[in-house]
């Protein structure tokens, strides 16, 4: 059994199914680094940890795409923030589906022995600063705001917290790498890092006329050297732009690569008279689902992310050279309210020349005026908790201050009138899902209930790629859970 990826689908599946018995090699293109490794230094920490070196963006470079790869994958580099799926998006999820292990109880079953292993707890989410700023802007307005549950134990929850999106030098914070891979390997299952999948090798049935098997991978190893591993069965876990990306080098189709959501996120941020340092304190603390509760479950949810100058850079209004030079020097004393959407409609995975996985994605109109209100609400959280001046980060500079007659809803109308889609604003993805999403029809999903691929037997998904939709709240737990419950059916198919 080759599983490819050992983020937080596959470190989990890996898991199970090396308890289960069987014979378990996990492939892992990024490399291993561990506590004594994470040097903190965030330049290097991108080339070490993160996908492409934190490069990759959609097609129009409008949003990038931010996914680890390292052994342990996402969860290394994630913030360690831990929902469980709502049920509302699981009965969302079971229709869309036509699965019912959506909302059976097995996929919440699944979500309780992840959530279970991974010490999830509100207990240890001590805010630091820019988390409340965002508190303290939430309660002014009487909004809602809450503690994040967190998968982390014995954390320090203090100002070193800052930089555990570079590896958590604790080991507080419950990666698989510390979990599911340590328990895999206990049980048996082989760890290989620096290989890169290529391609499923498939054996032809075409003289029955019955689809092909997964009879094991191509891959390539450091150093540039081929590699072929044979395997009865093979799982996708490689993340949802590079799973799609790996089926449809193996020649699969259909809906493979379609559907893909991003959670595209934009921020409006404020400039305080006290020191905030954002990117410092605990990763993520606070979350506010004000705009959900009042405009539905498509609505966007406010979280704060540690800001570490490269990202600042980026992120950042551009003017002029000596304007952005004037904003990075007060670094210290802005922070931020971060618009993390709920997208409705989707993009798509393909593979170019070279195999290299390319991301078309544009903004829909409903996300786009979502994305707007999320905005427009964000700066009066800012506003709120006592901001001097607040912006967003649109190319252009729009921004005003608090207490000015009528300055909250002209920078709001601006904001929304500019638009976001297009490069126009600063977006990322850190969530990507739904790109070979789980259905009962192959006519709009790329997997089966059972976790297998529709297109060819033996060939198995576990990750982020199965979300029917996505999912609204941080998905690492989703993932896992959901690559918990494979492992049944996976186990049962090569029995
Ligand atoms: C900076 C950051 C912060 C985040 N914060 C949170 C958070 O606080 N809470 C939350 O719920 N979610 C968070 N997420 C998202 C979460 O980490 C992901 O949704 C989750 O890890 C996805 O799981 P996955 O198994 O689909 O993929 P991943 O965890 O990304 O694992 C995929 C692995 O496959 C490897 N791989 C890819 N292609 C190949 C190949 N061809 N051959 C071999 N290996 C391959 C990759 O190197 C990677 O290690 C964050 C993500 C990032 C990047």
């Amino acid at each position: 059994m080759a599983v490819v990826g050992s983020g937080a689908g596959g470190g989990v599946v890996a898991a199970e199914l090396a308890r289960a018995g069987l014979d378990v090699v996990v492939l892992e293109k990024g490399g291993y680094l561990a506590e004594r490794d994470f040097h903190h230094q965030e330049g290097d920490a991108y080339r070490d940890l993160y996908l492409y070196a934190q490069t990759l963006t959609t097609d129009d470079l409008a949003c990038r795409i931010v996914a680890g790869s390292t052994l342990g994958g996402g969860t290394v580099v994630n913030f360690s923030t831990s929902f469980a799926t709502p049920p509302a998006v699981l009965a969302e999820w079971a229709e869309v589906s036509g699965v019912a292990a959506f909302a059976s109880g097995e996929v919440a079953d699944s979500l309780e022995a992840v959530a279970g292993r991974l010490g999830v707890t509100e207990g240890q989410s001590r805010p630091g600063v820019r988390d409340q700023l965002l508190e303290r802007g939430l309660e002014r307005l009487g909004w809602h705001a809450g503690p994040l549950p967190r998968n982390v134990r014995g954390c320090a929850q203090d100002a070193g917290c800052g930089w555990c999106g570079f590896g958590c030098r604790l080991g507080a914070k419950q990666s698989t790498l510390v979990t599911y891979l340590e328990e895999a390997a206990a049980a048996g299952a082989r760890l290989v890092v620096g290989v890169d999948a290529r391609r499923v090798l498939i054996s032809s049935s075409s003289a029955t006329g019955q689809a092909g098997r997964a009879v094991g991978l191509e891959a390539v190893a450091d150093g540039g050297h081929r590699l072929v591993v044979r395997a009865r069965a093979v799982v996708a876990a490689a993340g949802a732009v590079e799973t799609p990306a790996l089926l449809l080098r193996s020649g699969l189709g259909g809906q493979v690569g379609q559907h893909l959501r991003l959670h595209p996120g934009t921020a409006a941020m404020g400039v305080f008279g006290e020191p905030v340092r954002w990117w410092e304190g605990t990763l993520q603390a606070r979350w506010s689902a004000e705009l959900r509760q009042r405009l539905g479950p498509y609505a966007p949810i406010f979280e704060t992310v540690p800001v570490h100058p490269g990202t600042a850079a980026v992120a950042l209004p551009w003017q002029s050279a000596a304007a952005h030079r004037a904003l990075m020097e007060r670094s210290a004393n802005l922070s931020l309210v971060g618009v993390l959407c709920r997208d409705s409609g989707a993009g798509r995975v393909r593979v170019d020349r070279d195999g290299s996985p390319r991301v078309r994605y544009r903004l829909n109109a409903a996300d786009e005026a979502r994305m707007a209100a999320g905005v427009a609400a964000a700066g009066e959280v800012l506003a709120a908790a006592g901001a001097s001046e607040v912006f967003s980060i649109h190319r252009q500079r729009f921004s005003f201050r608090p207490g000015a007659p009528d300055a909250h809803r002209a920078w709001a109308d601006a904001t929304r009138q500019a638009g976001f889609a297009g490069g126009r604003a600063t977006l990322a993805s850190y969530h990507q899902m739904g790109s070979c999403r789980m259905g009962a029809d192959p006519a709009t999903s790329a997997v089966g209930p059972d976790h297998r691929t529709h297109e060819v037997e033996g060939l198995f998904v576990a990750d982020a790629s199965l979300f029917p939709t996505a999912s609204g709240v941080n998905p690492m737990l989703s993932v896992m859970a959901l690559a918990h419950r494979a492992a049944g059916p996976i186990a049962a198919a090569l029995s």
